[in-house]
């Protein structure tokens, strides 16, 4: 069941809905702070699709978005051609207040709006990487890195905190539409839903918010004020800018930026990503691996199940890892997984030297090897060896055959589906 056939929108006041827009329940608007503000929502409706069962937020609500920062307005952009990062936090936050919108500190302006708080994403690790995956293909021409962990202090980066925002009318909020992106470190929020066509969108409509974009009435492009069935993107043409959910056609605040690719009134969103950030930055840092299970040089006696289990890092953060374990050479097992967490089920007695193997959605590789033994059925466990002074040498056994089970404990990923 694609995302788009479960979403229901429904504009307020207004019956006159193309067939690409489907009704949402009710839109509830949050009251902006100023009586200039242009209404900007975005109205996502949940999808009961299988990823969904009981999973993340079942109210629909609208994405309100409050007006542009005061005094801060139309300007010429951030130095242009610099990437950036969105990192997206499903791990929640407390929120600071009196600090602006600072992401670093987890600061942020609508923090009444949570009672200062957002818990994390209650979503699996599956559909975390989904959601990822999404947002980074609708990132792929940008230079703007997709993490899930929090970048180093001295970067700047975007943050949405993806979770549970509470019982709210609204599916997602940015806290201003950042004209030219002047302020390069905010904290916005996108409600849990789990399936990844919705969650990508608000993330990506928060996220360009903040970036210096606005709605156009465009239902193929992220910044429509309402999720479509379509699969929106960042689209490489000059759309309507709309001030409201009516769709009512306006002149647009941050034009300074605008009006480099698209006459006044409207906005090309993928030029001016491009332009802000420049084109992808290559991935070129490998990931790291470390192997917390079976224990280095431990003996373990059949029968036995051992847990292959390890840390995995990068710098991207969740990614879908090819993940193969090799011994001597010979690939035993190799599976797209988000994460090291493997079962050896009564593997042949012997001498073992694995190797782990994981490489990125970039094929950066890297890895890690443990040694361990495995003693026929009935065997005595050893002695425990004196540290120093033993004088055995090291012991050469066969290698044992290969035949032995490898087991993902995580269900494997799913082929990426294509999207329409
Ligand atoms: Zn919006």
């Amino acid at each position: 069941m694609s995302v788009a056939s479960g979403a229901r929108l429904r504009y307020p006041g207004r019956v006159t809905l193309g067939p690409l827009l489907v009704s949402l329940g009710a839109l509830l608007a949050i009251a902006p702070n100023d009586a200039d503000a242009r209404a900007a929502e975005l109205a996502i409706a949940p999808v009961s699709g299988p990823e969904d069962a009981g999973e993340g937020p079942t109210a629909a609500g609208p994405i309100a978005t409050p007006p542009p920062a005061t005094g801060h307005g139309d300007a010429i952009p951030r130095s242009a051609g610099q990437p950036t990062t969105l990192y997206i936090n499903f791990d929640g936050a407390v929120l600071r207040s009196g600090c602006g919108n600072d992401a670093h500190r987890d600061c942020s302006t609508l923090d009444a709006l949570f009672d200062g708080y957002v818990g994390p994403f209650p979503g699996s690790l599956n559909q975390k990487l989904a959601i990822i995956q999404a947002a980074r293909k609708d990132l792929a021409d940008f230079g703007v890195r997709v993490v899930t962990e929090r970048p180093p202090d001295e970067s700047e980066y975007t943050m949405i905190l993806y979770g549970d925002l509470g019982p709210q009318s609204f599916a997602g909020i940015a806290p201003y539409i950042d004209c030219g992106d002047l302020w390069p470190s905010d904290t916005g929020f996108a409600n849990a839903y789990s399936t990844s066509n919705t969650g990508s969108t608000i993330i990506l409509q928060e996220a360009a918010h903040t970036w210096g974009l606005e709605h156009v009435n465009a239902p193929l492009d992220n910044m429509h004020p309402f999720k479509t069935p379509s699969v929106q993107s960042f689209t490489d043409a000059c759309q309507p800018i709309v001030a409201s959910t009516d769709l009512d056609a306006t002149g647009g605040v941050c034009n300074q930026v605008h009006t480099l690719f698209c006459e006044v009134g409207h906005q090309n969103s993928w030029q001016e990503l491009r332009y802000l950030f420049g084109p992808p930055v290559p991935d070129t840092s490998a990931p790291t691996v470390e192997i917390t299970s079976p224990e280095d040089g431990s003996v373990h006696v059949l029968p036995v199940t051992l847990p292959l289990r390890g840390e995995i890092h990068d710098d991207l953060g969740l990614q879908v890892f090819t993940i193969s374990v090799l011994q001597d050479g010979a690939e035993l097992f190799s599976s797209e997984l988000g994460a090291l967490d493997l079962s050896l089920t009564n593997p042949p007695a012997g001498d073992y030297d694995l190797t782990v193997r994981v490489s990125d959605e970039a094929g950066n590789v890297g890895e890690a090897s443990v040694r361990f033994t495995v003693l026929p059925e009935g065997s005595p466990l050893p002695e425990p060896e004196p540290e120093e002074g033993a004088d055995g040498g090291c012991r050469v056994g066969p290698r044992p055959a290969l035949a032995w089970l490898l087991l993902p404990l995580l269900a494997p990923l799913r082929p990426r589906r294509r999207r329409r």
